[in-house]
């Protein structure tokens, strides 16, 4: 029989990466899921493997539109992430992060529930403090090729802290930093997902730039602990808390690490770095180790491991 103190689950773009491994581990701790998408960026074959469980529920829907429905919390993931996904319609990203937060946190005041916004590590921009910490303003242009995406997710902070401040809303704000690995879509431009499929096709590797820009990889399974960490904290911790992994690297190294890893063949090629690209990122966990007891288990080489194995298999 199901154990009556569950929960019975939202997640927004639970179809895609982060959001299918969000429904697995909620299931697998018994929980009821519901998971809604507009497979935009997401896709079925990611959660084929739990259409089976009788407490998992698909609902196609766009978070831009209102939606009536009884859950206890809510995650909010809706929201392509990769800058080539992003960017390919920007007035729909940023669309999807301002309604989408308003429908969502209607929806939560009105039925009461929990609500967590999966924000991210874009709202420092390109920043001029090193390593982040949540105190930082950030550093954004908002007029660039980016900003759909970094201002959406800026105005949805704002609208979840109104929300909190004005309805007494319980919120949870996490700053998601660069996350790798199984279910990533091969094709979304990603540095991880690029290089892995450029390595296992033997074709050259493409960094942008001089390659000296530093990115900070979380693995999946991390990030997801954290976020689950992050719900279960008391009412009067709301966030913004970063999660990510604090070992920074620079793409270069990424790369190099990619091609011996996958003993490929594959030569580092430069092509023009991308406007508005962050010279620097790495998260400060200190909050996230002290209020959430949770900091990153998976390194880098173990991660890109199970990375690479996923690819190969898609393949
Ligand atoms: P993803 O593109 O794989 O997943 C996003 C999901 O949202 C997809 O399933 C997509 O179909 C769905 N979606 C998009 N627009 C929608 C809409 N209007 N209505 C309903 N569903 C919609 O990206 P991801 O990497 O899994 O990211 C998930 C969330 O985490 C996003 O909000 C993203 O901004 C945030 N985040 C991710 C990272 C990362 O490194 N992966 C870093 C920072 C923040
Ligand atoms: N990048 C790269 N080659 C690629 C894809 C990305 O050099 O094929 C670089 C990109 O310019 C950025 C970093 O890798 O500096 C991370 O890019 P990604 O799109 O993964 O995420 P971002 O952190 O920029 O949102």
């Amino acid at each position: 029989m199901k154990n009556l103190v569950n929960k019975r689950i939202l997640i927004t773009g639970g179809a895609g990466f982060l959001g299918s491994h969000l429904c697995e581990k909620l299931l697998a701790e018994g929980h009821e899921v519901v998971c809604v998408d507009n497979f935009y960026t997401g896709r079925k074959s990611n959660i084929k493997h739990l259409m089976s469980n009788p407490y998992f529920e698909i609902v196609r829907h766009d978070v831009c539109f209102p939606l009536y429905i009884e859950v206890d919390e809510i995650y909010n993931l809706a929201c392509p992430a990769s800058p080539v996904h992003y960017q390919f319609d920007p007035v729909q990203t940023t669309k999807t992060s301002v309604h989408g937060a308003i429908n969502m946190l209607g929806l939560a005041k009105r039925i009461k529930a929990k609500i967590l916004q999966a924000s991210t590590s874009e709202v420092y921009g390109d920043p001029s403090v090193h390593p982040q910490t949540e105190s930082y303003w950030g550093n954004v242009n908002p007029i660039g090729f980016r900003s759909c995406y970094d201002e959406g997710k800026r105005c949805a902070e704002t609208l979840f802290f109104d929300y909190h401040r004005q309805h007494k809303l319980r919120i949870k704000v996490a700053r998601i930093f660069n996350t790798y690995g199984p279910r990533m879509h091969p094709n979304d431009g990603r540095v991880v997902s690029n290089f892995i499929m450029q390595a296992l096709g033997n074709e050259d590797i493409t960094v942008y730039g001089d390659g000296r820009q530093t990115r900070s990889f979380c693995y999946v399974d991390d990030l997801i602990d954290g976020l689950v960490k992050l719900m279960s904290t008391p009412d009067d911790f709301t966030g913004p808390v970063n999660i990510g992994n604090p070992v920074e690297s620079t793409i270069v190294e990424i790369a190099e690490k990619i091609i011996s890893l996958t003993g490929s063949s594959s030569k580092i090629v430069h092509r023009p770095l991308p406007s508005d690209d962050p010279m620097q990122r790495n998260p400060d966990i200190t909050l996230a180790k002290n209020s959430l007891g949770w900091e990153p288990k998976v390194n880098l080489e173990q991660g890109l491991r199970s990375t690479i194995e996923y690819f190969r298999q898609l393949l």
